[in-house]
């Protein structure tokens, strides 16, 4: 319906990354879009912020790994300004004595790994091949939209399918695929490497983002699910400019695709009239109409505090209602008048994604405190200095640091005011280990805890997934049984954000999953 005069084919609650595709892919296909941010700023956590006037940094997510090529040439992100300041990004895991390992990516970088550890590098190489074979058969499922669970004869299909890929992969692949849902990561990890440092880097890996330990059942298939997640993108990825450089390059494809995107206007209630979401009542009290509506926002916000309980069905409204977005990462930004020097890091390492995890027991300590509300003693986390590629990002010759948290809790005792000085001082004292000195190069820097990052980007409960990325709520499963094809039981509305399948990561697969299927829906007329 009409704003400013516009009538409108499809309104996208959300303006991060998720909503942005979806909106581009929308008014790319033909549909008059209305996307609707409540925020200053489009990106929602994909956004660059200064830390301090002339050091900036991506405020959350720092690194894009699974953006598939196919969405960014079909947006045309190149022509509206999207460029990179270092593709297929090396990831060391970080030795206090200065015994680093980077994992491997060529075949010299792999002579390399088996002179640090000549008892693992064989089985690394298995262990990467088992994974990736895995991941293969797991990739297409990730970019397509699941089969219909109530329907008998698209699940055959999709069965019929999977099996029969399974056996053009060979024979072992189902059956290795059976063994490894239920894995621990840490046990299977423990059963076949030396180095306490590389388990570490890699149920590092496999656990970032979610609340579980290594120990926990099910990580293993994470480690699956995050590289084939991988797959669908061109390796680890900075663009110039941040992340909110990334989310620029999707507002002007929009824009250039005929679509509008509105800031400040943060919609409060999803119409309903005769059993079908009609549009949107944005703050202020404005109505604006469209035969379909695509949320980007948690599927829980979405169907109990935008529809409303009354319109759901008893028994997805039990599994809504458990959806609660709990994240536990905390994200630091600092801006640092020099280079930290990490002790025994080849300089050309610097510019890498570097890790500090050293075992599986520091992962588990991590994950234990989290869960019990208290603070890691000594936390893990992943490090960029991304100035080091991108220059421009601070003042010549200094630097910034962007620091993920891993296992934080997301709520203290008393609030988190109480204890954010206290994780500071616990990071910069473990960085410290890495690069002695760091607290007096270090200018300024802010911290921003789960509850931080869902007030200021808008993302809920600042959860990586907004919402649970367990193995059932996976697939048709996410976030829940009657709303993994991306629509929603309420006919008209859809769900495009990482609460949906496949789920979080700036891959921009939920908003373009499910743009798709409202554009074969009719959803362009
Ligand atoms: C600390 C941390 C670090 C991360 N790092 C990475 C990383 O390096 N790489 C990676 O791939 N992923 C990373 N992630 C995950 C990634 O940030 C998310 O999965 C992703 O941002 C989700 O995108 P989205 O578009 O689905 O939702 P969001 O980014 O949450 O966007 C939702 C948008 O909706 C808006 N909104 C909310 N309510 C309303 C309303 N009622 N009306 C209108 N608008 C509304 C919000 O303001 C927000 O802009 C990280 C996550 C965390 C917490």
């Amino acid at each position: 319906m009409k704003w400013g005069g516009v009538q409108y084919d499809a309104i996208v609650i959300g303006g991060g990354h998720n909503g942005l595709v979806a909106a581009a892919r929308l008014a790319s296909g033909g549909a008059r879009v209305l996307l609707a941010e409540a925020g200053q700023r489009v990106g929602g956590a994909a956004v660059t912020s200064e830390i301090t006037p002339g050091y900036s940094a991506s405020a959350v997510a720092h690194l894009l790994e699974g953006f598939p090529r196919r969405i960014e040439r079909k947006l045309k992100l190149h022509k509206h300004g999207l460029r990179y300041a270092a593709r297929d990004v090396a990831t060391v895991a970080l030795d206090r004595d200065g015994h680093h390992i980077l994992l491997p990516r060529t075949r010299k970088e792999f002579a390399g790994f088996r002179d640090l550890l000549p008892k693992d590098a064989d089985v690394y190489r298995e262990y990467v091949a088992r994974r990736r074979a895995l991941a293969e058969f797991v990739a297409p499922l990730l970019g397509e939209r699941p089969p219909a669970l109530n329907d008998p004869d698209a699940l055959k299909r999709f069965l019929r399918r999977s099996v029969w890929r399974a056996a053009l992969k060979g024979g072992s692949t189902m059956q290795s695929l059976l063994r490894v849902l239920p894995e621990a990561i840490g046990d299977r990890l423990d059963a076949e490497f030396e180095s306490p440092l590389l388990k570490g880097a890699l149920a590092f890996d496999a656990t970032l983002g979610g609340a579980e330990g290594p120990y926990a059942p099910g990580t293993s298939f994470r480690a699956i699910l995050r590289e084939a997640m991988r797959m669908q993108g061109q390796g680890a990825m900075l663009p110039v400019g941040g992340m909110g450089a990334f989310s620029d390059a999707l507002a002007a494809s929009v824009a250039a695709a005929g679509g509008d995107v509105r800031v400040n206007a943060r919609v409060m209630r999803i119409l309903v009239e005769e059993g079908k979401a009609v549009g949107v009542e944005l703050s202020g009290g404005i109505e604006v109409r469209a035969a379909r509506v695509l949320s980007a926002i948690a599927p829980r916000t979405t169907m109990l505090d935008l529809v409303g309980a009354r319109h759901v069905e008893t028994d997805d409204l039990r599994e809504l209602r458990h959806l609660v977005p709990r994240g536990t990462t905390a994200k630091i930004n600092l801006a640092l008048d020099r280079l930290p020097e990490f002790s025994g890091l080849a300089p050309e390492l610097h510019g890498a994604r570097l890790l500090i995890a050293p075992s599986l027991a520091d992962l588990d300590e991590a994950a234990n405190a989290a869960r019990s509300a208290a603070l890691p003693f000594e936390p893990v986390m992943e490090i960029l200095l991304p100035s080091v590629t991108d220059p421009l990002l601070a003042p010549e010759g200094q630097h910034v640091m962007s620091i993920i948290v891993h296992h934080v809790p997301h709520a203290m005792a008393g609030g988190w005011d109480a204890h954010r000085e206290a994780l500071v001082q616990r990071v910069v004292r473990m960085l410290g280990n890495y690069a002695p000195g760091i607290e007096d190069m270090m200018i300024a820097g802010e911290i921003l805890t789960p509850p931080d990052i869902e007030e200021k980007y808008g993302l809920a409960g600042g959860d990586w997934h907004q919402g649970d990325i367990r193995l059932d709520r996976l697939f048709a499963f996410r976030p829940a049984p009657a709303y993994g094809r991306c629509e929603t039981p309420l006919p008209g509305l859809w769900l495009c954000g990482a609460g949906s399948h496949p789920g979080g990561g700036i891959t921009g697969l939920p908003g373009w999953l499910a743009a798709d299927a409202v554009l074969s829906d009719g959803g362009s007329a």
